[in-house]
């Protein structure tokens, strides 16, 4: 082993340790680099007062044997290590109420599809035709057409239409655009800017089959990161890269602010591509590439608390709830409810988020967590407060409760230097379809790009990006005798 050989990876969430796990069992010698004390990124949870608070992992699609993160998560060597329950034994995965109806969204396409005629009687052409896209984009959803095969059938003018133009076509009422549209706030783009392929494959990977965590986020993240030491990686946490080292246009290794000097002749940057741009030397980039990341706009930020309840006033329920204030969703006011155990007796931890515009909180995004102001604080406090209110509202009183915990979009600006505090990274919306092409390809060599920004957020959206992207790098035959020397079926 030499030089030649190794890798830096910048980050250690779900797209820098699964960059970093299949590069380790493939013998480069890998060192992730990660600014917080612990690693896992937004996989991590934290604890407050006894209670496990969740980050960026409430529940994952696709996980059952033979379906893509089930087999993503096999050649990782990571699945046993995982917990999970299956959702929607009682037939519902997502429960979205409404102010005059309530929808649940269930485990499986047939169900989904009664449930939609069942909702909306008046459109049988309308739910006939979406269902129809739908069980094609489950049909094409395979790891192997993903990573392996171009699609012939994939019609580029039909998927990258916005999802609101597709709902015109068909003659969709507002009612039901406005309930399909409740799940995008996990991609944090609305139907008028959310392409078709992304919306209909984020709930094909849902509707394959739905998994909560029976662990924690804090477990996941200890899990990814055992798993590569166990491979020989080493990761170095509580130091920031502030520089990425180029020289002629090839990279040459990395700076720590400790003034650790890393060199390698790969490095792959599994932060947002902001983060990356502000690391790179002036000479090395061309303005016009420096001009296209640096004009990105990013997804919403979004607010949550975490709330300690009684079991007896809130048992536990493996479903989710949207909680919809607005007749027509998803515009605004869909707050998301996420109920789990805790190890304290007694008690279950109700997660709730909703969307928190950055502009409310961005005259604040200059102090640091340890020193906000009292007016920041005040505004937390309302926001809070409000929050409390919509979980009266969806569970009723709750006596006993208990707030844990409070966020906002400078939370996330503080934790994972997230740009604008945004949730789910780069906004992947139709006007952004050129600038967001490709961006894991950077203009210098042997610097590549991962994590949620480059492909689609979500655990599964941010590791099969960083796949695609391994392949190209090593080789997609290398990362296929991957998975078939494992004998993962249907690669
Ligand atoms: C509230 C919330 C709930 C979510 N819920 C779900 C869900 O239920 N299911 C799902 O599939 N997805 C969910 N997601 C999305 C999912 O968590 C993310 O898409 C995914 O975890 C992103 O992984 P990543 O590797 O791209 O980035 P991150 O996890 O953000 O990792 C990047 C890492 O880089 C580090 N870093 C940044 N700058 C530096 C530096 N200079 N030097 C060293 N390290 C640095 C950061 O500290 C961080 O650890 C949720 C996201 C949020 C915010």
């Amino acid at each position: 082993m030499n030089d030649r050989d190794s890798v830096i990876i910048i980050g250690s969430g779900i797209g820098g340790m699964t960059a970093g796990i299949v590069l380790a069992k493939l013998g480069y010698r890998v060192t992730v680099v990660e600014k917080n004390k612990l690693p896992g990124g937004l996989m991590r949870s934290y604890t407050r007062k006894g209670i496990e608070c969740e980050v960026g992992i409430h529940y994952v699609g696709a996980l059952d044997a033979g379906q893509p993160l089930r087999q993503i998560f096999d050649l990782l060597g990571v699945s046993s290590r995982l917990p999970c329950v299956r959702m929607g034994d009682d037939g519902i995965v997502d429960k979205y109420v409404l102010p005059d109806t309530t929808f649940h969204f269930p485990p499986g396409i047939g169900q989904f599809e009664e449930n939609l005629h069942r909702a909306f009687p008046a459109e049988p052409r309308q739910v006939r035709e979406i269902v129809s896209l739908l069980r094609s984009t489950l049909q094409q959803f395979s790891l192997k057409q993903l990573l392996f095969e171009k699609n012939q059938e994939f019609d580029l003018s039909l998927h990258l239409q916005p999802l609101e133009h597709y709902f015109d076509t068909l003659g969709c009422s507002h009612r039901l655009r406005g309930l399909l549209s409740i799940p995008l706030g996990w991609i944090g783009v609305g139907p008028d800017e959310c392409p078709l392929y992304l919306w209909s494959s984020s709930l094909a990977s849902y509707l394959m089959s739905s998994w909560k965590h029976e662990s924690s986020g804090a477990a996941w993240a200890d899990a990814f990161a055992g798993r590569f030491r166990e491979l020989g990686g080493e990761i170095i946490c509580d130091d920031r890269v502030t520089n990425i080292l180029v020289q002629d246009k090839v990279v040459q290794g990395v700076l720590l602010k400790s003034g650790r000097q890393l060199n390698a002749p790969v490095v792959i940057a599994g932060i947002h591509p902001k983060l990356m741009l502000r690391m790179l030397p002036d000479h090395a980039l061309k303005p016009s590439f420096r001009n296209r990341i640096s004009s990105l706009e990013e997804t919403h930020g979004i607010v949550g608390i975490h709330l300690a309840v009684p079991e007896q006033a809130v048992p536990y329920h493996s479903y989710n709830t949207f909680f919809v204030e607005d007749k027509q969703p998803p515009r605004s006011g869909v707050t998301f409810f996420n109920v789990r155990r805790t190890s304290k007796p007694g008690y279950n931890v109700i997660s709730l988020i909703a969307d928190g515009p950055y502009d409310k909180w961005r005259q604040w995004e200059q102090t640091t967590r340890e020193h906000r102001p009292a007016d920041y604080r005040e505004a937390k406090e309302r926001e809070t407060a409000v929050l409390l209110d919509r979980a009266h509202r969806a569970f009723g009183p709750l006596p006993g409760a208990n707030l844990v915990d409070a966020y906002t979009p400078l939370s996330f600006l503080a934790w994972m230097d997230s740009p604008e505090g945004g949730a789910y990274g780069v906004s992947r919306s139709v006007r952004q379809k050129f600038k967001t092409a490709a961006l894991h390809r950077t203009p210098i060599g042997g610097l590549h790009a991962v994590g949620q920004s480059i492909f689609a957020p979500g655990i599964l959206g941010t590791a099969l990006g960083t796949l695609r992207v391994l392949a190209q790098i090593v080789g997609p035959s290398v990362l296929q005798k991957q998975f078939t020397d494992l004998k993962i079926e249907g690669i």
